[in-house]
Protein backbone atom coordinates (compact mmCIF):
# COMPACT_ATOMS: atom_id res chain seq x y z
CA UNK A 1 0.00 0.00 0.00
CA UNK A 2 3.06 1.85 -0.08
CA UNK A 3 1.92 4.39 -2.68
CA UNK A 4 -2.02 4.27 -1.91
CA UNK A 5 -1.69 7.16 0.91
CA UNK A 6 -4.57 8.87 -0.38
CA UNK A 7 -7.22 6.23 -2.43
CA UNK A 8 -10.43 6.98 -2.90
CA UNK A 9 -12.40 3.67 -2.50
CA UNK A 10 -15.57 4.06 -4.52
CA UNK A 11 -16.51 0.88 -4.36
CA UNK A 12 -15.12 -0.80 -0.82
CA UNK A 13 -18.17 -0.99 1.21
CA UNK A 14 -21.45 0.57 -1.32
CA UNK A 15 -23.61 1.00 1.38
CA UNK A 16 -21.33 3.07 3.44
CA UNK A 17 -22.03 6.10 0.63
CA UNK A 18 -23.00 9.18 1.49
CA UNK A 19 -26.40 9.38 -0.60
CA UNK A 20 -28.85 8.32 2.48
CA UNK A 21 -27.79 10.57 5.74
CA UNK A 22 -30.48 12.90 4.37
CA UNK A 23 -33.07 10.66 5.01
CA UNK A 24 -31.96 9.73 8.72
CA UNK A 25 -33.75 11.04 11.60
CA UNK A 26 -31.97 11.23 14.60
CA UNK A 27 -29.43 13.60 15.65
CA UNK A 28 -26.60 10.56 15.26
CA UNK A 29 -27.51 9.21 12.33
CA UNK A 30 -27.78 13.03 10.92
CA UNK A 31 -24.80 13.84 11.32
CA UNK A 32 -23.03 10.54 10.73
CA UNK A 33 -24.39 8.23 7.43
CA UNK A 34 -22.31 5.20 9.61
CA UNK A 35 -25.71 4.39 11.66
CA UNK A 36 -28.21 3.47 9.21
CA UNK A 37 -31.05 1.62 11.32
CA UNK A 38 -29.49 -1.84 9.33
CA UNK A 39 -26.45 -1.14 10.67
CA UNK A 40 -27.56 -0.58 14.20
CA UNK A 41 -29.45 -3.91 14.35
CA UNK A 42 -26.34 -5.20 12.23
CA UNK A 43 -23.85 -4.69 14.73
CA UNK A 44 -26.04 -5.60 17.82
CA UNK A 45 -26.18 -8.63 16.60
CA UNK A 46 -22.15 -8.65 16.13
CA UNK A 47 -20.60 -6.71 18.62
CA UNK A 48 -23.69 -6.56 21.50
CA UNK A 49 -26.08 -4.12 22.30
CA UNK A 50 -24.45 -2.30 25.15
CA UNK A 51 -21.36 -1.92 23.38
CA UNK A 52 -23.08 0.04 20.34
CA UNK A 53 -24.82 2.19 22.65
CA UNK A 54 -22.00 3.33 24.34
CA UNK A 55 -20.40 4.08 20.92
CA UNK A 56 -23.45 5.51 19.96
CA UNK A 57 -23.31 7.87 22.75
CA UNK A 58 -19.75 8.30 22.57
CA UNK A 59 -20.10 9.70 18.65
CA UNK A 60 -18.80 13.05 18.58
CA UNK A 61 -21.33 13.47 15.39
CA UNK A 62 -20.43 16.64 13.25
CA UNK A 63 -18.33 17.92 16.41
CA UNK A 64 -15.27 17.77 14.48
CA UNK A 65 -15.97 19.31 11.56
CA UNK A 66 -17.74 22.36 12.84
CA UNK A 67 -16.26 25.63 13.97
CA UNK A 68 -14.68 25.63 16.84
CA UNK A 69 -16.83 27.30 19.73
CA UNK A 70 -16.27 30.84 19.49
CA UNK A 71 -14.89 30.90 15.71
CA UNK A 72 -16.70 32.22 12.92
CA UNK A 73 -17.30 30.00 10.13
CA UNK A 74 -15.91 31.27 7.04
CA UNK A 75 -16.03 30.72 3.46
CA UNK A 76 -14.00 27.70 2.01
CA UNK A 77 -10.47 27.87 0.42
CA UNK A 78 -9.09 26.41 -2.84
CA UNK A 79 -11.37 23.85 -4.35
CA UNK A 80 -13.48 24.02 -1.77
CA UNK A 81 -14.89 27.30 -2.70
CA UNK A 82 -18.85 26.99 -4.57
CA UNK A 83 -17.75 29.61 -7.35
CA UNK A 84 -14.67 26.61 -8.43
CA UNK A 85 -16.60 23.82 -7.76
CA UNK A 86 -19.80 25.25 -10.17
CA UNK A 87 -17.20 26.46 -12.66
CA UNK A 88 -16.33 22.76 -13.17
CA UNK A 89 -19.44 21.19 -12.70
CA UNK A 90 -21.44 23.64 -15.26
CA UNK A 91 -18.49 22.29 -17.92
CA UNK A 92 -18.41 19.14 -16.83
CA UNK A 93 -21.87 18.65 -17.56
CA UNK A 94 -21.66 21.18 -20.88
CA UNK A 95 -19.26 18.42 -21.91
CA UNK A 96 -21.71 15.24 -21.07
CA UNK A 97 -24.95 16.33 -22.49
CA UNK A 98 -23.17 17.88 -26.01
CA UNK A 99 -24.36 15.66 -28.70
CA UNK A 100 -20.81 15.36 -30.33
CA UNK A 101 -19.56 14.08 -27.53
CA UNK A 102 -21.68 11.08 -27.25
CA UNK A 103 -20.04 8.91 -29.33
CA UNK A 104 -16.06 9.72 -27.12
CA UNK A 105 -14.81 7.23 -25.14
CA UNK A 106 -14.96 7.70 -21.59
CA UNK A 107 -11.85 8.06 -21.67
CA UNK A 108 -12.10 11.77 -23.25
CA UNK A 109 -14.36 12.76 -20.41
CA UNK A 110 -12.13 11.92 -17.71
CA UNK A 111 -9.29 13.71 -19.76
CA UNK A 112 -11.73 16.61 -20.36
CA UNK A 113 -12.59 16.69 -16.56
CA UNK A 114 -8.83 16.47 -15.26
CA UNK A 115 -8.11 19.60 -18.02
CA UNK A 116 -10.80 21.30 -16.16
CA UNK A 117 -9.62 20.54 -12.94
CA UNK A 118 -5.77 21.20 -13.48
CA UNK A 119 -7.29 24.95 -14.47
CA UNK A 120 -8.99 25.15 -11.45
CA UNK A 121 -5.86 24.13 -9.34
CA UNK A 122 -3.84 26.67 -11.10
CA UNK A 123 -6.78 29.06 -10.03
CA UNK A 124 -5.98 29.30 -6.52
CA UNK A 125 -2.01 28.59 -6.25
CA UNK A 126 -1.53 24.89 -6.45
CA UNK A 127 1.10 25.74 -9.97
CA UNK A 128 1.83 21.79 -10.66
CA UNK A 129 -1.12 20.02 -13.10
CA UNK A 130 -1.85 16.70 -11.85
CA UNK A 131 -1.13 13.90 -13.99
CA UNK A 132 -3.20 10.86 -14.78
CA UNK A 133 -3.68 7.41 -16.44
CA UNK A 134 -5.91 4.64 -16.04
CA UNK A 135 -4.36 1.61 -14.86
CA UNK A 136 -5.88 1.38 -11.44
CA UNK A 137 -7.93 -2.06 -10.59
CA UNK A 138 -10.15 -3.08 -7.34
CA UNK A 139 -12.49 -0.25 -8.35
CA UNK A 140 -9.74 2.12 -6.55
CA UNK A 141 -8.98 5.38 -7.71
CA UNK A 142 -6.12 7.64 -5.93
CA UNK A 143 -3.79 10.64 -5.89
CA UNK A 144 0.19 9.71 -5.95
CA UNK A 145 1.40 12.32 -4.29
CA UNK A 146 4.89 10.82 -4.96
CA UNK A 147 4.21 10.90 -9.01
CA UNK A 148 1.47 13.99 -8.63
CA UNK A 149 -0.70 11.39 -10.63
CA UNK A 150 -4.28 10.25 -10.39
CA UNK A 151 -4.74 6.96 -11.25
CA UNK A 152 -8.09 6.04 -12.38
CA UNK A 153 -9.78 2.86 -12.44
CA UNK A 154 -10.89 2.92 -15.94
CA UNK A 155 -12.72 -0.90 -16.07
CA UNK A 156 -14.49 -0.10 -12.93
CA UNK A 157 -16.24 3.24 -14.33
CA UNK A 158 -17.27 1.38 -17.16
CA UNK A 159 -18.27 -1.38 -15.69
CA UNK A 160 -21.64 -2.78 -17.14
CA UNK A 161 -21.84 -0.58 -20.01
CA UNK A 162 -22.62 -1.93 -23.44
CA UNK A 163 -20.42 0.87 -24.94
CA UNK A 164 -17.52 2.95 -22.95
CA UNK A 165 -18.91 6.09 -24.36
CA UNK A 166 -19.76 8.75 -23.16
CA UNK A 167 -22.86 8.51 -24.34
CA UNK A 168 -23.77 5.45 -22.15
CA UNK A 169 -22.51 7.19 -19.24
CA UNK A 170 -25.71 7.83 -16.90
CA UNK A 171 -25.86 10.89 -14.89
CA UNK A 172 -25.49 9.17 -11.11
CA UNK A 173 -22.04 8.01 -12.94
CA UNK A 174 -20.93 10.94 -14.73
CA UNK A 175 -21.42 12.60 -11.84
CA UNK A 176 -19.32 10.25 -9.67
CA UNK A 177 -16.51 10.45 -11.75
CA UNK A 178 -16.64 14.18 -11.83
CA UNK A 179 -17.00 13.95 -8.06
CA UNK A 180 -13.71 11.32 -8.19
CA UNK A 181 -11.80 13.80 -10.14
CA UNK A 182 -12.59 16.56 -7.68
CA UNK A 183 -11.99 14.23 -4.65
CA UNK A 184 -8.66 13.43 -6.04
CA UNK A 185 -7.75 17.04 -7.16
CA UNK A 186 -8.65 17.95 -3.54
CA UNK A 187 -5.86 15.63 -2.13
CA UNK A 188 -3.25 17.32 -4.64
CA UNK A 189 -4.18 20.38 -2.93
CA UNK A 190 -3.58 19.42 0.60
CA UNK A 191 -0.54 17.84 -0.14
CA UNK A 192 0.33 20.93 -1.26
CA UNK A 193 -0.31 23.01 1.32
CA UNK A 194 1.12 20.91 3.63
CA UNK A 195 4.44 21.47 1.58
CA UNK A 196 3.86 24.89 1.86
CA UNK A 197 3.75 24.55 5.44
CA UNK A 198 6.85 22.91 5.82
CA UNK A 199 8.02 25.47 2.99
CA UNK A 200 7.06 28.08 5.87
CA UNK A 201 9.33 26.18 8.89
CA UNK A 202 12.15 26.86 6.56
CA UNK A 203 12.65 23.57 5.16
CA UNK A 204 14.49 23.06 1.80
CA UNK A 205 12.93 21.34 -1.03
CA UNK A 206 14.66 18.26 -0.59
CA UNK A 207 13.61 17.88 3.27
CA UNK A 208 10.31 18.62 1.89
CA UNK A 209 9.95 15.86 -0.56
CA UNK A 210 11.72 12.94 2.33
CA UNK A 211 9.53 14.18 5.04
CA UNK A 212 6.20 14.54 2.71
CA UNK A 213 7.28 11.62 0.06
CA UNK A 214 6.25 14.56 -2.52
CA UNK A 215 6.89 15.31 -6.62
CA UNK A 216 10.23 17.26 -6.21
CA UNK A 217 8.80 20.24 -9.05
CA UNK A 218 5.29 20.25 -6.18
CA UNK A 219 7.73 20.90 -3.54
CA UNK A 220 10.24 23.62 -5.56
CA UNK A 221 6.60 25.16 -6.14
CA UNK A 222 5.85 25.13 -2.63
CA UNK A 223 8.46 26.24 -1.71
CA UNK A 224 8.17 29.68 -3.61
CA UNK A 225 4.98 30.50 -1.72
CA UNK A 226 5.64 29.51 1.72
CA UNK A 227 2.47 28.99 4.13
CA UNK A 228 2.96 31.04 7.54
CA UNK A 229 0.29 31.35 10.63
CA UNK A 230 -1.18 34.39 10.70
CA UNK A 231 -5.06 35.93 11.50
CA UNK A 232 -5.14 35.98 7.56
CA UNK A 233 -4.52 32.62 7.21
CA UNK A 234 -5.11 30.80 10.76
CA UNK A 235 -8.25 28.44 8.74
CA UNK A 236 -5.91 27.63 6.10
CA UNK A 237 -3.43 26.79 8.72
CA UNK A 238 -5.30 24.78 10.54
CA UNK A 239 -6.71 22.62 7.90
CA UNK A 240 -3.19 21.90 6.92
CA UNK A 241 -2.09 20.92 10.59
CA UNK A 242 -4.39 18.24 10.50
CA UNK A 243 -3.93 16.95 7.34
CA UNK A 244 -0.34 17.14 8.03
CA UNK A 245 -0.68 14.68 10.61
CA UNK A 246 -2.64 12.14 9.12
CA UNK A 247 0.21 12.06 5.90
CA UNK A 248 3.05 12.47 7.84
CA UNK A 249 2.72 12.96 11.45
CA UNK A 250 1.42 11.77 14.71
CA UNK A 251 -1.49 9.47 12.82
CA UNK A 252 0.64 8.63 10.15
CA UNK A 253 1.12 4.96 11.60
CA UNK A 254 -2.27 4.49 12.18
CA UNK A 255 -3.32 5.65 8.71
CA UNK A 256 -0.94 3.29 7.08
CA UNK A 257 -2.15 0.63 9.50
CA UNK A 258 -5.90 1.04 8.79
CA UNK A 259 -4.93 0.74 5.00
CA UNK A 260 -2.77 -2.21 4.69
CA UNK A 261 -5.21 -3.81 7.48
CA UNK A 262 -8.04 -2.65 5.18
CA UNK A 263 -6.35 -4.52 1.98
CA UNK A 264 -6.21 -7.56 3.58
CA UNK A 265 -9.59 -7.81 5.21
CA UNK A 266 -11.48 -7.02 1.79
CA UNK A 267 -9.13 -9.85 0.01
CA UNK A 268 -9.66 -12.49 2.37
CA UNK A 269 -13.23 -11.71 2.08
CA UNK A 270 -12.92 -11.36 -1.38
CA UNK A 271 -11.31 -14.80 -1.22
CA UNK A 272 -14.03 -16.77 1.04
CA UNK A 273 -16.94 -15.14 -1.30
CA UNK A 274 -15.22 -16.64 -4.27
CA UNK A 275 -14.22 -20.37 -2.13
CA UNK A 276 -15.64 -23.70 -3.47
CA UNK A 277 -15.39 -27.45 -2.09
CA UNK A 278 -12.62 -27.77 -4.90
CA UNK A 279 -10.63 -24.55 -3.40
CA UNK A 280 -11.49 -24.59 0.08
CA UNK A 281 -7.86 -26.36 0.86
CA UNK A 282 -6.14 -23.13 -0.57
CA UNK A 283 -8.99 -20.77 0.60
CA UNK A 284 -8.27 -22.25 4.19
CA UNK A 285 -4.11 -21.60 4.04
CA UNK A 286 -4.62 -18.25 3.21
CA UNK A 287 -7.06 -17.55 5.64
CA UNK A 288 -5.25 -19.49 8.34
CA UNK A 289 -2.10 -17.03 6.97
CA UNK A 290 -4.07 -13.96 7.78
CA UNK A 291 -4.80 -14.80 11.22
CA UNK A 292 -2.01 -15.89 11.98
CA UNK A 293 0.22 -12.97 10.84
CA UNK A 294 -1.63 -10.13 9.90
CA UNK A 295 -4.36 -10.42 12.57
CA UNK A 296 -2.23 -10.71 15.07
CA UNK A 297 0.11 -8.08 14.25
CA UNK A 298 -2.81 -5.68 13.42
CA UNK A 299 -4.66 -6.47 16.74
CA UNK A 300 -1.23 -5.57 18.99
CA UNK A 301 -1.06 -1.98 17.09
CA UNK A 302 -4.65 -1.12 17.53
CA UNK A 303 -5.29 -2.40 21.37
CA UNK A 304 -1.69 0.04 21.99
CA UNK A 305 -2.81 2.88 19.59
CA UNK A 306 -6.17 3.31 21.64
CA UNK A 307 -4.04 3.28 24.39
CA UNK A 308 -2.26 5.93 23.10
CA UNK A 309 -4.95 8.10 21.15
CA UNK A 310 -6.82 8.26 24.67
CA UNK A 311 -3.43 9.94 26.23
CA UNK A 312 -4.07 12.62 23.18
CA UNK A 313 -7.66 14.09 23.88
CA UNK A 314 -6.59 17.48 23.48
CA UNK A 315 -6.53 16.73 19.35
CA UNK A 316 -9.72 16.61 17.59
CA UNK A 317 -8.44 14.56 15.02
CA UNK A 318 -7.61 11.90 18.03
CA UNK A 319 -11.13 11.83 19.66
CA UNK A 320 -12.52 10.58 16.06
CA UNK A 321 -9.60 7.94 15.44
CA UNK A 322 -10.18 6.97 19.28
CA UNK A 323 -13.59 6.04 18.33
CA UNK A 324 -12.38 4.29 15.35
CA UNK A 325 -9.80 2.09 17.28
CA UNK A 326 -12.09 1.52 20.05
CA UNK A 327 -14.87 -0.34 17.47
CA UNK A 328 -12.37 -2.06 15.71
CA UNK A 329 -10.33 -3.30 18.98
CA UNK A 330 -14.32 -4.14 19.68
CA UNK A 331 -14.97 -6.19 16.31
CA UNK A 332 -10.98 -7.94 15.98
CA UNK A 333 -12.28 -9.62 19.51
CA UNK A 334 -15.52 -10.92 18.06
CA UNK A 335 -13.61 -12.31 15.06
CA UNK A 336 -10.98 -13.69 17.27
CA UNK A 337 -13.75 -15.44 18.87
CA UNK A 338 -15.23 -17.01 15.91
CA UNK A 339 -11.35 -18.04 14.24
CA UNK A 340 -10.94 -19.83 17.44
CA UNK A 341 -14.15 -21.77 17.01
CA UNK A 342 -13.51 -22.97 13.46
CA UNK A 343 -10.24 -23.07 13.25
CA UNK A 344 -9.56 -26.31 13.59
CA UNK A 345 -12.03 -27.40 10.90
CA UNK A 346 -11.35 -26.28 7.72
CA UNK A 347 -14.56 -26.48 5.52
CA UNK A 348 -17.27 -24.30 3.84
CA UNK A 349 -19.66 -24.19 6.71
CA UNK A 350 -16.88 -22.53 8.56
CA UNK A 351 -15.75 -20.01 6.04
CA UNK A 352 -19.79 -18.95 6.07
CA UNK A 353 -19.54 -18.21 9.49
CA UNK A 354 -16.27 -15.90 9.16
CA UNK A 355 -17.96 -14.12 6.61
CA UNK A 356 -19.92 -12.15 8.98
CA UNK A 357 -17.17 -10.36 11.64
CA UNK A 358 -15.14 -10.13 8.39
CA UNK A 359 -17.49 -8.28 6.54
CA UNK A 360 -18.10 -6.14 9.59
CA UNK A 361 -14.76 -5.22 10.19
CA UNK A 362 -13.71 -4.75 6.05
CA UNK A 363 -17.03 -1.62 6.96
CA UNK A 364 -15.63 -0.62 10.00
CA UNK A 365 -12.43 -0.32 8.31
CA UNK A 366 -14.07 1.36 5.28
CA UNK A 367 -15.42 3.91 7.69
CA UNK A 368 -12.25 4.20 9.68
CA UNK A 369 -10.25 5.32 6.47
CA UNK A 370 -13.43 7.96 5.51
CA UNK A 371 -12.37 9.42 9.02
CA UNK A 372 -8.72 10.27 8.36
CA UNK A 373 -8.89 13.84 8.55
CA UNK A 374 -7.48 14.15 4.33
CA UNK A 375 -10.46 11.99 3.36
CA UNK A 376 -13.17 13.49 5.16
CA UNK A 377 -12.31 16.92 3.85
CA UNK A 378 -11.51 15.22 0.30
CA UNK A 379 -15.26 13.48 0.49
CA UNK A 380 -16.77 16.65 1.82
CA UNK A 381 -16.06 18.55 -0.92
CA UNK A 382 -15.93 15.73 -3.88
CA UNK A 383 -19.66 15.42 -2.61
CA UNK A 384 -20.37 19.14 -3.35
CA UNK A 385 -19.11 18.65 -6.83
CA UNK A 386 -21.59 15.15 -6.86
CA UNK A 387 -24.62 17.29 -5.54
CA UNK A 388 -24.16 20.09 -7.70
CA UNK A 389 -23.72 18.35 -10.53
CA UNK A 390 -27.40 16.45 -10.09
CA UNK A 391 -28.61 19.40 -9.97
CA UNK A 392 -31.38 20.52 -12.66
CA UNK A 393 -30.62 24.28 -12.15
CA UNK A 394 -26.26 23.57 -13.40
CA UNK A 395 -27.80 22.46 -16.73
ZN1 LIG B 1 -9.27 10.13 -1.03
Amino acid sequence: MTEHDLQHKPNATPQMTHSSSEEMTSAYQAKDPFWTPQRIIHLQGTVGNQAVQRLMQQQPGGMISRAPVGRIQRKGIGLDQSTVINEFVADGCQYWEKKGNKDKPVEEYIAYLMKQVNQALEAIGVTVPCKYDFTGSDGTHFFMKRDWLVRIDLAYVTRDMDTATVGALTEDRAASLASTIYHEARHAEQTFRVARMLAGEGKDVQTIVAELGVYEPAAAEAKKNPLANSPETDQEFAQAKAWRNILTGDYEQYRIEVSVYDTFVSDTLELMRGATEETITTTWTKITDFMDYHFVSTDRFFKQEEKRLEGMQGDPTANILLQDAHIINIQNDQLAVAWAEVKDKPSLASVQMLMEPFSTLSSLLFRAYEHFPNEKDAFRVGGKVEEAFKQPTTK
